[in-house]
Order: C-alpha cells, then sequence, then structure tokens
C-alpha cells in the first residue's frame, strides 16, 4: 500500500463515518420528528372508531392546531370562519414544507390550468411540469355520518408523521385540501346526544331534530345557491379559490348492504359534464378499490347505488367545475355502537348490486357479523389515502387532463348552441336576476354585463345593465344546468324493464333560473359588444325619491319590498297595500307615508328597493296592511328540514315568528297568540304522530312490540287528534292555516276540507313528476298572489294538485294558482301530464271564520324558488276584507 493508496483508505473510512454519522443524525432526527408529533390515540386518548367513542369537534379543532405546530411546516390551519351557530370551520392543508412556502403561487398556477383561455401552450407545459395536483376531501357534512370526522385526525396524522415514500411523494405532490368536518355543528350535536344516551337503552338512537341550525340532510342540496355559511366557504374553496382536480366527500349509507361504496357512479349520468371526469372517477375509484383490497378490506362496491345524476349537491355538482366530483359512502353503525348483522340480512337490492354475492363490482363480500365504526374508519382513510396517492403517481397526466377538461369545455361552448344567454335588465322582479348572477358568480361562472345594451341577432334587444354569458367558458355544462331548460332523460337507465320510472336521486333539473322567476334568453350565436365583466357581487342600493309629498310607493312585484316593509314594520312606520289597480298602481304594491326619510334612506341602502313617488294622496284603492303572528310548527323525529329552510328565509326576509311544539298546540287558544300557522313541506303520520312518518323515528324496528323505541319519551312528537282540534279550532275562529308540500294532505284529510289531491293513488307509470319547473297560471288579483306574473313557473317534486269539491259553498274557496292546460312541463320530468293539466296548484279554502292555504308545489324550496316566495309572504302580512261575491 503506497503513502497515497493508505491515504486514500483512511479518506474513504473517514468519509464513511461522516456519511454513517449523517445518516444517524437523520435517523435521529427523524425519530424525533415522529417522537414529537401527537398521534390521534394519544391526544383523544383512544383508536379512532373505537366503540362508543366519538371525536368532538372543539377536541379536533385542538387536534388539528396541534398537528400545525408539531408538523414541521407541512400543515397549515385556516380558520375559515363561524359556522351558523358560531363554531370554527376549519380548512387544513397538508403538504410539503416547500409547497406551503409558495401556495400562493401554486394556488395561480392551478387556476390557469383550470382556465387556459388565452394562455400560450408553453406556459401550460411549464405549470404541468412544475405544478402540484390540488384534492379536496370533506367529511362528514351529514353529521349523524360519524365516519368521516373520526377517520379525519388518523388521516392526518398519517400523512405528517409517515416518512415512507408513499407519504413523501404525496406531500411533495399534492396539495390536500382537507375540511376535517363539513358540519362542526351537527357534530357537536351528534356527540353530545350520542353521550347522554350512552348506556341507556337510547344509545346509538337517531338525533330527534336536524343536525345542523336550519337544514339538516339537505346541506348537501345547498351547493346549488349556498345559502348557509359551510357551504359557501366550501363553495368559494373549490369553485373560486382554488379548484382542485378532484373532490372526495365522506359520507355513510344503510347498514345491510355493501361496506363502502366508492366511485364510480352508476347509471344514469347527467351528460355535459367534460367525459374525462367521468372517466378520472373510474381512474380514481379503481385505485381506491384496489387499495381496499390490498390491505385486505372487504365489502367494496362501485358503480352502483349512486347514480352519476344526482342532485347538485357539492360531490355531484363538482363534474361540472370540471373536478372529478366523488363520494365513498359507508355502511352504518348506531352512531358509534356496533351493530351485529346476521349473514341472511346482507343483502343487494340497489341499483347496479341487485344481488349479495360476488360479482365484479363487488368481487368480496363482507360476510356479517359485528359490524364496528373502526371498520368504516379503515375503509374510508384508505378510500382518502388512495386518491391522494394516485394523484401523487400521475401528478402531470392529472394536471394536463385539468387543462384539457378546462380548455374542451370551451371549446364545446364556442361551437354548441345555445352559445350564450342574455339575461334582460328588464324582469318581472329585477332585483332577484341580481340575486341570479350572485349565485353564478359564487359558482365561478364568468358573467357580462352591458352598460349600454344590446341587440341579438333575433332582434331581441336588451337595455343598459343587462347581462351576458357566453358559453365559450370552461363551465359550460354548468352554466347550461342553471340557465337552460334541462329534460331528464327518460331511457332504460330511467325505467325499469315494465316501464315503471326509477326515482332520480334527486330533482329531474336544476334550472336555478326557473326557480327564481328570471327569463333567461338561449342565443344561438355569440355576440361581440362592449361588455364589462361583472367582476363582484351585485349589490343595488334603492333610490329614494328627492320630492315624495304624497308619500312613497314600493314595487309590489319585488320580493325585496317584502323585506323592506318588514325593516319598517321593525321602526313602527305605517304602510298601506294597493289591492285595487290605478293610476299605474298594481295590486300588491306598498304605500310608504310621507316623514319617514331617515329611516327610508337606511331601508333603500339595505333592499336594494326603490321609494318612487305617489303621484297623489290615496283615498281608496288600499288597505292598511299590518304583519301578523306567525307561528311556525316544529316538531322532533329528525326534524323537518322544510321547516328549517322556512325559518331561515323567514329570518333573512325580516318576518318575525314564533316556533312553535306540540306542548303548545296541545294547550290550544292558539288564536290568542297568532293570526297564521304554518305546517311546512311533511307527512301526516310525522305531524299527527301515527306510526310510519318522518325521518329517524321508527328505523330499528319500532314496528315490533319487542324491539324498543330508541327515541326517548320527551322526543317522541306528534300532535294527536286533540292537536287536529286545537288547529280546527285556530282556523275556524280566524286563524289561517298554510299548510305547503306534503302538509296539505294533513289539512285536507284531518280538518275534511272539500279537496281532492287529483294525483294521489295513480301508478307511477300513469303519472311520475319529481322535481320539475311547471306552467302556471296565477289569479294575481287574489291577496295571496299579489305582486306575482300571470303566468309563471313553480317547481314541483312528487307534489299533489287539486280538484276542489263542488259544494253549495263555493264561493268561499279560491284556486289562486292553476297548471297550464297543455305544455305543462318546462324542465324535468311529467309523465302523465293530463292528470293535472288545468288542475289547482295552490287554494284557499274556507273554514268557519278562517281559512286554510293550500300551496301543493315547492313555494320555497331550500330557499332557491324565490320565483314563488310571494305565494308564501303574501300569506304572513294581513289581507284585505275580501270583495264580497
Ligand atoms: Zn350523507
Amino acid at each position: 500500500m503506497t503513502r497515497l493508496t493508505r491515504w486514500l483508505a483512511m479518506a474513504a473510512v473517514a468519509l464513511a463515518l461522516v456519511v454513517a454519522a449523517a445518516g444517524m443524525t437523520e435517523r435521529v432526527t427523524q425519530a424525533q420528528a415522529q417522537a414529537r408529533i401527537t398521534s390521534p390515540e394519544q391526544f383523544f386518548g383512544f383508536q379512532m372508531g373505537a366503540d362508543r367513542k366519538l371525536v368532538r369537534w372543539d377536541k379536533a379543532v385542538e387536534y388539528y392546531k396541534l398537528l400545525e405546530k408539531e408538523s414541521g411546516g407541512k400543515l397549515k390551519v385556516v380558520d375559515m370562519g363561524p359556522t351558523e351557530m358560531g363554531n370554527p370551520f376549519l380548512l387544513v392543508v397538508i403538504t410539503s414544507p416547500a409547497n406551503q412556502a409558495r401556495l400562493e403561487e401554486l394556488r395561480q398556477m392551478n387556476l390557469t390550468l383550470s382556465d387556459p383561455r388565452g394562455v400560450p401552450e408553453s406556459e401550460i407545459r411549464r405549470i404541468v411540469a412544475e405544478g402540484k395536483v390540488v384534492i379536496c376531501q370533506t367529511m362528514s357534512m351529514h353529521a349523524s355520518e360519524v365516519g368521516g370526522i373520526n377517520m379525519a385526525p388518523e388521516l392526518t396524522y398519517d400523512l405528517v408523521a409517515r416518512t415512507d415514500d408513499e407519504a413523501r411523494r404525496i406531500l411533495d405532490n399534492v396539495i390536500f385540501l382537507e375540511i376535517p368536518s363539513f358540519n362542526p355543528d351537527g357534530a357537536i350535536m351528534i356527540h353530545d346526544y350520542y353521550v347522554k344516551y350512552l348506556g341507556t337503552e337510547y344509545e346509538g338512537g337517531p338525533l330527534p331534530w336536524l343536525y345542523n341550525k336550519y337544514i339538516g340532510h339537505d346541506n348537501n342540496r345547498d351547493a346549488l345557491t349556498m345559502n348557509m355559511k359551510d357551504s359557501r366557504y366550501v363553495g368559494k374553496l373549490m369553485f373560486v379559490d382554488w379548484k382542485p382536480q378532484a373532490y372526495v366527500d365522506h359520507h355513510h349509507m344503510g347498514s345491510y348492504g355493501a361496506r363502502i361504496f366508492v366511485p364510480p357512479y352508476a347509471e344514469p349520468i347527467r351528460p355535459l359534464a367534460d367525459p374525462q371526469v367521468w372517466r378520472e372517477m373510474q381512474w380514481y375509484g379503481g385505485h381506491i378499490a384496489y387499495k381496499e383490497e390490498e390491505a385486505g378490506l372487504s365489502g367494496v362496491s362501485n358503480t352502483s347505488q349512486y347514480s352519476g345524476w344526482g342532485h347538485f349537491g357539492f360531490h355531484w355538482i363538482t363534474p361540472f367545475h370540471n373536478i372529478a366530483g366523488m363520494l365513498t359512502e359507508s355502511a352504518s353503525v348506531r352512531i358509534a355502537t356496533p351493530l351485529y348483522i346476521d349473514p341472511s340480512q346482507l343483502s343487494g337490492g340497489a341499483r347496479g348490486l341487485e344481488t349479495y354475492k360476488e360479482q365484479m363490482n363487488f368481487p368480496n363480500p363482507w360476510p356479517g357479523g359485528w359490524w364496528t365504526l373502526r371498520g368504516v374508519v379503515e375503509r374510508q382513510k384508505v378510500s382518502a389515502w388512495a386518491t391522494l396517492d394516485l394523484a401523487a403517481r400521475n401528478r402531470e397526466t392529472v394536471l394536463w387532463n385539468a387543462y384539457l377538461k378546462a380548455s374542451r369545455q370551451t371549446e364545446r361552448g364556442a361551437k354548441g348552441k345555445p352559445a350564450a344567454y342574455a339575461m334582460s335588465a328588464s324582469q318581472h322582479d329585477p332585483l332577484t336576476l341580481n340575486k341570479l348572477v350572485n349565485a353564478l358568480l359564487a359558482q365561478g361562472i364568468e358573467v357580462l354585463r352591458s352598460p349600454k345594451g344590446f341587440a341579438a341577432q333575433d332582434g331581441m334587444t336588451y337595455p343598459p345593465g343587462s347581462f351576458y354569458v357566453q358559453l365559450a367558458q370552461p363551465k359550460m355544462g354548468l352554466i347550461r344546468y342553471l340557465l337552460g331548460e334541462t329534460h331528464y332523460m327518460d331511457n332504460e337507465h330511467t325505467r325499469r324493464q315494465d316501464g315503471t320510472p326509477i326515482r332520480p336521486y334527486d330533482m329531474g333539473q336544476d334550472v336555478l333560473a326557473e326557480y327564481m322567476g328570471i327569463r333567461v334568453d338561449p342565443l344561438n350565436e355569440a355576440l361581440t359588444g362592449d361588455f364589462v365583466m361583472v367582476a363582484a357581487p351585485v349589490v343595488p342600493v334603492g333610490r329614494v325619491a328627492t320630492k315624495a309629498p304624497f308619500g312613497y310607493v314600493l314595487d309590489g312585484r319585488l320580493n325585496d319590498s317584502f323585506r323592506a316593509v318588514n325593516l319598517l314594520w321593525d321602526k313602527s312606520v305605517a304602510v298601506r297595500r294597493v289591492n285595487t289597480a290605478a293610476d299605474g298602481l298594481r295590486p300588491g304594491d306598498w304605500i310608504v307615508p310621507a316623514g319617514s326619510d331617515a329611516v327610508v334612506a337606511d331601508v333603500a341602502r339595505l333592499t336594494g328597493v326603490d321609494f318612487n313617488p305617489l303621484k297623489a294622496a290615496m283615498t281608496k284603492g288600499a288597505y292598511d296592511a299590518r304583519r301578523l303572528r306567525i307561528g311556525m310548527y316544529r316538531r322532533y323525529r329528525g326534524g323537518n328540514m322544510d321547516e328549517g329552510w322556512t325559518r331561515w328565509l323567514f329570518e333573512q326576509w325580516g318576518f318575525p315568528f314564533s316556533e312553535v311544539y306540540d306542548a303548545e298546540i296541545l294547550k290550544g287558544n292558539l288564536n290568542a297568540k297568532y293570526d297564521v300557522f304554518i305546517f311546512a313541506d311533511d307527512s301526516t303520520s310525522a305531524i299527527t304522530g301515527e306510526p310510519g312518518g318522518g325521518r329517524g323515528e321508527g328505523r330499528g324496528g319500532a314496528a315490533f312490540a319487542s324491539v324498543p323505541n330508541t327515541t326517548p319519551p320527551e322526543y317522541r312528537s306528534g300532535i294527536g287528534s286533540e292537536g287536529v282540534n286545537a288547529i280546527r279550532d285556530f282556523v275556524q275562529k280566524g286563524g289561517m292555516l298554510v299548510t305547503l308540500g306534503g302538509a296539505t294532505d294533513f289539512a285536507i284529510t284531518r280538518l275534511g276540507l272539500p279537496v281532492r289531491n287529483v294525483v294521489a293513488g295513480l301508478d307511477s307509470k300513469e303519472f311520475f313528476c319529481p322535481g320539475s319547473t311547471l306552467r302556471v297560471r296565477i289569479d294575481n288579483t287574489h291577496p295571496l298572489a299579489y305582486g306575482m306574473p300571470a303566468e309563471g313557473l313553480v317547481l314541483f317534486h312528487y307534489s299533489p294538485a287539486f280538484d276542489v269539491v263542488a259544494t253549495d259553498f263555493n264561493h268561499r274557496n279560491d284556486i289562486v294558482v292553476r297548471y297550464a292546460d297543455r305544455n305543462v312541463e318546462r324542465s324535468g320530468w311529467l309523465n302523465g301530464e293530463k292528470f293535472i293539466a288545468g288542475k289547482t296548484a295552490m287554494a284557499s279554502v274556507g273554514l268557519g271564520q278562517g281559512r286554510v292555504v293550500l300551496i301543493g308545489f315547492r313555494t320555497q324550496n331550500r330557499a332557491q324558488t324565490h320565483g314563488t316566495y310571494k305565494f308564501l309572504f303574501n300569506a304572513l302580512v294581513s289581507q284585505p276584507v275580501s270583495p264580497s261575491r
């Protein structure tokens, strides 16, 4: 060995030692890092999904904030704001520290891919090379479906604590936007109710009321208009700020079929999305199912149960945002209490999963036995991880396809017909037009406005301030569904072999413009003009006439006039209402006295309603309108979503009301406190308390005397025959009872009204109409229809339609709204038009000194059908003394 070689050898040894030491240091550092990250089990004191254990939201918030400190920069907690009940709504951003450091730059790159109009291909290729996949997943939106909120801490911990290649690849290549609870208010309710009854015979029973302040399970239908704060946070995150490539929403389903449903969906799919979005769902779903089997988890099914044409909830509207919008559905346990299932009780019987045996989309049936929340957590966690894993392994492909989806949808929009939609500033209720525009903006849709007005090829002209939406933009498909006539498909995917229609998952259409009563004109050719982009929500400020010696007029056609009048009434301003057309005034217009200028200016600013001058003193043709005392029926049995929506609506529009439970009705003498009493859409049995009605109660075999009722006695509601008598007494003494949707049956059958539901009992092969907008004729001289156009659209959702039966007292009954005589369907799916053509849609029926209002259609559905709000609002203010007939 020469000196040189000896020296080289020594150097090599020294180098090896240094390398070894460095490696040791690295290992030690990693070990220390892992040691410093608190596991969910350490923090909460139990394994996630352990029997009879639930994470409470406030503790979960603490845990994510702790992980933020411990994660070494891999995790950021964003408090998006308060929920409807004031709890924090969190976004947890998980990605590598390097990505976190340039998050805003990466977000901008992602936005370019999702709307690449005008961007050179070289720039697209740079972003594909350097960008990161963005994935959003949301947990336990339906709070009783507790898997997600209990799985998320473990998923999050794994992402920040694991140091293997798979975990590192995810953090390097994916920006994971995690919503660890999509319903914090409900999560707290479910936790506390469950814990309260642990160890009693009511353990694991359903929550007796809605699991959030207003809308319960319907929160998944709120992506269309995002009325709730929680929805707005996630909508803004996904539709405007980030536009992820994929989205997964984690839910639960029934207990006796597959253990977990994973993507893709079953038939039918809703057309007009980029086809690649459905292929992506197969791709992600295939990888998820593959990883579930790899982990030895049985009972995984896909291409079943959940059809690709659903409601426009978050996971079903996202495909039209060019996001692979997916869901998982796990078999429920009794909240966190295990459920024993005998193998003979397992069954298929679902769309795409007819039998419970091995098949292509269900190769490994779960054998039965004890089913636990841990079983849910494990399967959900694998599905969530696999989604991230697939994206991480295929980063460039996913990003390139994001570009393709957006650019191809834009091309389709440019070539297709219609090419654009025009929305005239001249509408029956122009303030509601602004709300439609704002709803489009919230979806991230580009809306243009014309300051000077424009003309279309067919000779139509549009005044200054009119709006224009071109379809040559990435969200083309969504625009078509929100603004354009839509017909549900009628084919082999939507009917059984004998022709029986298969119920759509939700509505037969989602045409927001039709819900809102806004006229939207399809244009076959795109226009060029001096349009300007609407960059922010339109918030109009009402004008107040400077000279109004006789007082002001508010346009009765504006929904917002009701809000204005409520604000005026709050300030004790006396308001009159026009009931005879004269002198440019219409029935339903409001008259505000002169001399209330300070109040008026505020109200105009808040509502956008113009205070126009009254031309002359009014001596006749108007009456002193006053606020009615409103009683709103509330029940248990899981609560009533339609009632919750109605409460929310009343609060937004400034109608004060009282919530009335059974006990108050049973006391009777309701006239002393109320002028009008409201039953939201409901079944008769849910109102009266007879068996069989209402969500929640009855699950678990309450029909069998030997099976315990899982609802505590104090929450078993129903007004019974005594309550029916109290309601009848209220009406006979001059009260007004307003019944919505299915609750009309309660009024008709229990109060013995001379009214017949003409579609009751019809076979669905004869008559079938899920969530469709139907044409109606309206008697807008009737006080309940003041401010309405003579013809309009209403939302029919398995609704009743009426015949008012001839009696000697026909004069006491008014038909306010009738279905059109022909061509009844505007959008949706109406089979059997002849059964409802010309029939009554809304009536007012006399009973004693009072009256019962029957609104069969969905007048305020999900606070989306602005076009028919006035039918309800008119019933909440005093009526003129009706002219004798
Ligand atoms: Zn759900």
